[in-house]
């Protein structure tokens, strides 16, 4: 398919024209209704499909096997129990200071300012993760401004999901302009899969937000397939570095998706057309409903391995697992801290 028309509507639209049917999206990729049995109609009722019409753009027609459709369908193994594989894999909740608030590094703090997300990724680890419950409020700042103030630590923060990228412009603005007030916040990270499933989300009013600020600002992006990021991808992505911002890449090793050592080159090489920097790969986290997308550690190893050979080290994302309750992610099979 041609993403051409996408080109031309803003982000809002098409964040309202969201694809929410396993039905038309399996009709619009001409692909057969009878992959949906009822079990991943239930697992599509426990964790909706949303995904963006310029995403199914990207989509082969006609291929049940599309690494980007794979990432989106709901799928009858979501509904299988597994002991490993439980609601909160990292321990978030133990981490939930205040509302919408995860300290869970020590200089670094997140603010979850939405439980929406653009797309919903089958494999998400917050997909249980209680949203409406946790959402800060407007006047909810003076007690994260007074938190943020008893913790010197803390020189970061990172807006995180739920997708940051959902809000308007004019209350991420908001909130950029508190944390910009805060002499001690040197960083904003912006976690987003926003730009990648629709990258009109980087327009014009978005780019003038994040110009002159004293906060230095980074994008992380989150991509996990070289079909994901076409030549427009790329083109928007790189009007954010022009001016000045950062912007690094986590994907997430999934079977059936990327699980090749190739697969990740050529990821790499399309996020460097991005001038992006691939950042994080991590492996699987084990949440509930997710167990189908884990790839078995020797194989892990091995793509690794693999990858090191293919790229040169400044395309080699860091191989990492995220462990509930560790001060860091910890790095796998030779990847530096
Ligand atoms: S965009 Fe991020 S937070 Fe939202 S469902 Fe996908 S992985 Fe989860």
């Amino acid at each position: 398919m041609t993403n051409y028309l996408f080109q031309e509507q803003n982000w809002q639209t098409q964040l309202s024209q969201l694809v929410t049917d396993p039905y038309q999206l399996l009709e619009l990729l001409q692909l057969s209704p009878s992959s949906l049995n009822s079990t991943a109609l239930l697992a599509a009722q426990q964790f909706k499909l949303r995904v963006p019409r310029a995403f199914v753009e990207k989509m082969q027609i006609a291929n049940p096997l599309d690494p980007l459709l794979l990432q989106v369908l709901p799928h009858h193994l979501e509904m299988q129990e597994h002991p490993d594989f439980v609601s909160d894999p990292l321990g978030e909740e133990a981490a939930n200071q205040l509302p919408g608030v995860l300290h869970k590094y020590r200089s670094r703090f997140l603010l979850t300012l939405t439980g929406a997300c653009a797309v919903h990724c089958r494999y998400c680890f917050r997909r249980h993760f209680p949203y409406q419950e946790n959402l800060p409020k407007q006047d909810d700042w003076p007690d994260i401004r007074d938190y943020l103030l008893a913790h010197p630590e803390i020189n970061e923060v990172i807006l995180s999901g739920g997708d940051p990228l959902t809000l308007s412009d004019r209350k991420l603005g908001l909130w950029i302009d508190r944390l910009d007030s805060l002499k001690q916040i040197k960083v904003l990270r912006i976690h987003s899969r926003v730009p990648v499933v629709i990258p009109n989300r980087i327009d014009e009013h978005f780019c003038a937000l994040l110009k002159n600020r004293g906060l230095k600002i980074i994008l992380v992006i989150h991509s996990n397939h070289a079909a994901e990021l076409d030549d427009y991808t790329c083109q928007q992505l790189q009007r954010l570095t022009a001016q000045g911002i950062w912007i690094f890449n986590q994907a997430v090793l999934l079977k059936g998706i990327n699980d090749n050592a190739n697969i990740l080159a050529e990821l790499s090489q399309r996020l460097m057309a991005a001038n992006v920097i691939p950042y994080y790969l991590h492996v699987l986290d084990k949440v509930k409903g997710a167990q189908h997308f884990d790839t078995d550690p020797q194989h892990v190893e091995n793509i690794y391995s693999e990858l090191l050979s293919l790229l040169p080290g400044y395309l080699v994302p860091k191989l990492v697992r995220e462990i509930a309750g560790e001060p860091n992610k910890t790095p796998l099979y030779g990847a530096s801290p």
